[in-house]
């Protein structure tokens, strides 16, 4: 379970298929074969050996994965870094993760300079002209010195959703581990035919992005590369042949609202594979109406996990009432989940607790916060979501929400997401997020911030109204703004610290 094992395993088996794809470019397998060595080797001549870092900035791009191909096979520790941070978000990471090399897409090489020239070890910022040109050119013999399977490959910053983004440092074994045991238990969406092709649109900085790659080249089809979200972009990968992709709740929403104007053709389309945050239940229904012939997959893990712990199959996105659909799943074969009370210890099903899980799927660590990965991964290996949820008779799990994000009203607990799902469906609201901001008599009260639908207005009564009618009563908003936009980061996920953030100036809210 390495870069080096798939790599040379696909390389033999289907060497002239397609592994990678980005507007005009291909690659094959047996070109991913030569092109690896090659970078592996000219990375540990230019004094970059296993253990070190290198960058990338740019938006997705089939020479990002090849880097990271490359890189991992000689254990050379990748890292993306988000091009839509602020350039102060960008900068907190480069500085760090200590890269020894930089590589940028061309169109941000100059701002990835300027930052290389603050930090301290001013490391070398190449272009990815450049970087294709260099490796092209690597003189055999290509020796270069391999990983083991636990070696770190890759470091992926956490979305930053809770607070400052944490570098989770993942293994091949972590990169491959499940995929591996999701082919070989029979998950019928998780086995491949030959012609299938994966799409890759979500940002390569996240899990969503960067995980696809991989799983095209873990299964040996084709990954098409794209350098960023549109719903445009997915109805192109449509017409050329995409079997799967993966995509945020926001992102499936613009895809199901353009489908029918662009007269898109799904008819292909084998899985809709969504997840990263909670969906709206009436969305899911939608999409599952909109999309009618793909198997919906849902899942659930996050950047510590290497993704996906949790899946729902197509069979329990069920239209009619199947209280399943709201679930976001049961543990993939080799993934323990349990749902843990404040003291560590397994709760009763039923339950509401947080969710810890372990498998070959969790990350070695946090990159340089010895403290955050001790408070995250216990002595026996399990990791603490952060995530509240409670699990069936049947081994589903329901996430609740995160929970830094829980509001407590009164003596009782509210999850923003029900509340969010209950007022996804009013008439005159196109997107909503949840918060809880200081309240004299209930501590935290539960406030709605609903954008509008295009064209429409938003009157609070009717939706707190329409609110009454779907969920109980404390959970009901007491009071509704009316907003442009929601604050999202990069991901699509719904930023509430900073909606709650005015309210909550020059006080403490308190969290479990
Ligand atoms: P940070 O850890 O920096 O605050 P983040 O948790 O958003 O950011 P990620 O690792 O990208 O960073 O996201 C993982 C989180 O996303 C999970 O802990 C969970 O809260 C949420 N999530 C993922 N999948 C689902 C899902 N299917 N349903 C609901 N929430 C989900
Ligand atoms: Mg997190």
């Amino acid at each position: 379970v390495s870069f080096d094992d798939f790599i040379t395993h696909w390389a033999r088996e289907r060497p002239d298929a397609t592994v990678l794809q980005e507007s005009g470019r291909q690659l094959s397998f047996a070109g991913l074969e030569k092109f690896s060595r090659q970078t592996a080797a000219a990375l540990n001549s230019a004094g970059v050996a296993k253990g070190d870092r290198i960058a990338w900035f740019g938006k997705n791009s089939d020479l990002y994965f090849q880097l990271l191909f490359s890189a991992g096979r000689a254990g050379i520790v990748t890292v993306p870094v988000g091009w839509r941070l602020a350039p102060m978000e960008a900068e907190f990471i480069f500085r760090d993760t200590e890269a020894k090399l930089i590589f940028a897409g061309d169109e941000f090489v100059d701002s990835a300079r300027e930052i290389a020239a603050r930090l301290p070890n001013k490391p070398r910022v190449v272009s990815a002209s450049e970087a294709r040109d260099w490796f092209a050119g690597t003189p055999e013999p290509e020796e270069y010195t391999p990983a083991g399977p636990d070696d770190a490959v890759l470091q992926l910053y956490t979305s930053g959703t809770t607070g400052n983004p944490k570098g989770a440092v993942l293994s091949s074994r972590n990169l491959f581990g499940l995929r591996a045991a999701g082919a070989n238990s029979g998950l019928a969406w998780s086995m491949y035919d030959d012609d299938e092709a994966i799409l890759v649109c979500m940002p390569c900085a996240h899990i969503g992005g960067t995980g696809l790659g991989v799983m095209a080249l873990g299964a040996g089809v084709r990954g098409i590369v794209q350098s960023e979200f549109s719903a445009e972009g997915v109805f192109e990968a449509l017409r050329q042949g995409i079997t799967r992709f993966f995509i945020v709740p926001a992102a499936l929403q613009m895809v199901i609202q353009h489908s029918e104007a662009a007269n898109a053709d799904f008819s292909r389309l084998r899985f809709v594979m969504y997840g990263a945050a909670p969906i709206p239940l009436e969305l899911l229904r939608q999409a599952v109406e909109t999309i009618p012939n793909a198997g919906f997959v849902q899942c659930y893990g996050m950047t510590e996990t290497t993704g996906t712990i949790a899946a729902l199959p197509p069979e329990d996105h069920d239209l009619n009432g199947n209280e399943r659909m709201r679930s976001a799943g049961k543990a993939l074969p080799g993934v323990e989940i349990r749902i843990i009370g404040d003291d560590g210890n397994e709760l009763p099903l039923g339950q509401v607790g947080e969710v810890a899980t372990r498998s070959s799927n969790n990350m070695l660590e946090y990159w340089k916060l010895p403290d955050a990965t001790a408070k995250t991964v216990t002595p026996d290996g399990w990791v603490r979501t952060g995530d509240a949820a409670y699990m069936d008779a049947d081994g589903y799990v329901y996430i609740q929400d995160r929970i830094k994000d829980m509001i407590i009203t009164g003596a009782e607990n509210v999850y923003p997401a029900e509340v969010e799902s209950a007022i996804y469906g009013h008439p005159d609201v196109a997107e909503v997020a949840v918060i809880g901001v200081p309240d004299a008599k209930w501590g935290e009260a539960v406030k709605a911030c609903v954008v509008p639908k295009p064209g429409h207005a938003v009157d609070p009564a009717s939706v707190i109204a329409w609110t009454r009618e779907r969920i109980a009563g404390f959970k009901v908003p007491k009071s509704i703004d009316v907003i442009d936009a929601l604050p999202r980061n990069p991901t699509g996920k719904i930023m509430r610290r900073s909606l709650r953030e005015p309210y909550w100036e020059g006080m403490d809210r308190q969290v479990n």
